[in-house]
């Protein structure tokens, strides 16, 4: 347990929260600033920073009770779909440094938008080499 981390207090219950689920290794609660209402954060309960140093039994916890929350949540508050969302690194837009797992409820009529945006590759075969070094790296990682 981290000791500034506002959601390793969170879990120890030194601040409250509005919780929807929990079993031993997760912990899952409404969202105090939602994108659209009936937003849900899945915690590990252990403090990590990085979904890359997340054990696989907390990633498959995490995981495997994301569509069964993301579903009720849906189904609540009248929705039309979800999305999951996790944003890790500062620059990708993590703001709290416990990972965290975005359960957010969708309807066809919220008016959200994520923004996405479509680049393009050169012309010939940089999108391929950039796969091939991406799948090396994988390969060697996997080896280690
Ligand atoms: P991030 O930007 O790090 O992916 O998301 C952090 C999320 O945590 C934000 O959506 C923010 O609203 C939520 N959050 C921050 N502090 C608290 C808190 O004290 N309680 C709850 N329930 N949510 C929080
Ligand atoms: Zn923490």
């Amino acid at each position: 347990m981290e000791h500034n981390c506002i959601f390793c207090k969170i879990v120890k219950g030194e601040i409250p929260c509005s919780k929807v689920y929990e079993d031993d290794l997760v912990l899952a609660f409404m969202d105090i600033a939602p994108i659209n209402k009936g937003h849900i954060l899945i915690v590990p309960k252990k403090h990590y920073l990085s979904l890359t140093s997340v054990p696989a039994e907390y990633l498959e916890a995490m995981m495997k009770i994301a569509p069964t929350i993301a579903q009720c949540a849906v189904r609540e508050i009248d929705g039309d779909a979800f999305n999951l969302h996790l944003s890790n690194g500062q620059c990708a837009g993590q703001v709290v440094p416990h990972v965290h797992l975005h359960v957010i409820p969708r309807k066809a009529t919220d008016g959200f938008n994520f923004g996405w945006r479509a680049l393009t590759y050169e012309e010939g075969t940089e999108k391929d080499e950039l796969a091939e070094a991406i799948a090396t790296r994988i390969e060697k990682k996997l080896a280690e």
